[in-house]
């Protein structure tokens, strides 16, 4: 999705019709408990996606005359050079990573079973660890999704980059200040979060990227050996949180408007006669991908456990990506919808006072959208109402 928050659209449906809440009386005058059924305000996002649903015949047609195409192209190739071509042709087209070649191969090497990608677009797979999720085309788009992420995040510059910053030597010998392995950590995980969503555009299972970390978790020595990379554990929790958060269905969906608007990549064998050239030799213009912005991401994110009713979770995020791009408006508006919600709950004034404060932020970046003009009208309206109560019952006192 290249699109940002300007071009984020918030419907105008109010799906969840907003109840005010009443200090319900009853007839002993003593107030009765609030009502849990107060509806919160519920307009949709839509995230602009960019596609439109591909026809089911169309699209079965598409895959059969692609498949006739696979059969001529992989003719004279080993069954793993094959395998490696389909998934990553799959995964490379699914995700609009076709404007440049790319060049996979598997490189012998029993001992080591990590798989590294390095500059120029070259992503390598230690034979130990291909042969060992040989059988699972899922785990195996993940480990190359993953290598392919840390090129769209340009990580192999920024390792550079840091290794040069912060390495000193001592007694003859070189050794990394921590921030090095503190980002390398940072990107590895980045790489596996990105992977989860490329991978699943392209129609492969995300849960079985664990499979590839349980390999990984077999071999106790790896995070002694390799300090750039985060602890098997650490890796393990980061995907299984990202993975609720990926809206499976469309990236689905995404995956097949791309491989149905794409060709079948050529395939050849490189100057050294082992690494496999993918190239789309097809006429036309080629986009780009380019992965979710990190704000965009938020407030996905944050609007997931807004659906979900978890209130908490929804306004952390909602802030921080309120922080992060402070010109747009709907975390704002939505943070304003939580406040009136906890104030409908519990009466606590804070609540009704943080409720306008955010409705003014994002009046300030967006007074023309409806959801806002409402939500700014609705609070002042209650903000008025509280008042005159208070007055009154001050005057009462002071009688
Ligand atoms: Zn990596």
């Amino acid at each position: 999705m290249k699109k940002h928050f300007a071009c984020l659209l918030v419907s105008v449906l109010l799906l969840g019709v907003f109840t005010p809440l009443e200090a319900v009386e009853n007839n002993s005058g003593i107030k009765a408990a609030v009502s849990k059924n107060i509806k919160k305000k519920n307009p949709v996002i839509d995230f602009n996606y960019d596609f439109e649903a591909v026809d089911k015949i169309k699209y079965k047609n598409k895959l059969a005359a692609d498949k006739a195409e696979y059969k001529k192209i992989t003719k004279g190739y080993s069954a793993e050079n094959k395998k490696l071509y389909l998934i990553t042709e799959k995964i490379l087209r699914a995700n609009k990573l076709n404007d440049r070649s790319w060049r996979i191969v598997i490189k012998n090497n029993a001992e080591n079973v990590n798989a590294y990608a390095t500059a120029a677009n070259l992503v390598v797979i230690i034979s130990a660890l291909y042969d060992s999720l040989y059988y699972n085309d899922d785990a195996l788009a993940f480990v190359i999704s993953h290598e392919i992420a840390h090129f769209l995040y340009n990580h192999h510059q920024k390792t550079l980059e840091d290794y040069r910053k912060y390495r000193y030597y001592k007694d003859g010998k070189e050794y990394m200040l921590f921030p090095y392995y503190k980002n390398e950590r940072k990107r590895e995980k980045e790489a596996d979060t990105e992977a989860l969503t490329i991978m699943t555009r392209a129609g492969y299972d995300p849960y079985k990227a664990l499979d590839a970390m349980e390999f990984f978790d077999l071999l106790p020595e790896l995070y002694n050996s390799y300090s750039s990379h985060p602890k098997i554990e650490d890796r393990i929790t980061n995907i299984n949180t990202e993975i609720s958060y990926l809206d499976v269905n469309y990236l689905n969906n995404q995956g097949k408007y791309n491989i149905y608007n794409s060709e079948v990549l050529d395939l050849k064998k490189s100057t050294d006669k082992k690494t496999l050239v993918l190239t789309d030799k097809s006429k036309g213009q080629k986009s780009k991908y380019t992965p979710e912005p990190p704000d965009e991401k938020l407030v996905r994110k944050a609007y997931f456990h807004y659906k979900n009713n978890d209130f908490k979770n929804a306004a952390n995020l909602f802030e921080k990506a309120y922080k992060f791009n402070k010109k747009n408006y709907l975390p704002p508006l939505f943070l304003s919808y939580i406040n009136e919600y906890e104030f409908n709950l519990n009466k606590n004034k804070r609540n009704l006072k943080a409720a306008r404060k955010w409705i003014k932020r994002a009046l300030k970046y967006n007074s023309e959208d409806i959801n806002v003009k409402k939500q700014y009208n609705d609070i002042e309206k209650i903000y008025s109402e509280l008042k005159p109560a208070k007055k009154r019952a001050k005057n009462d006192i002071d009688k």
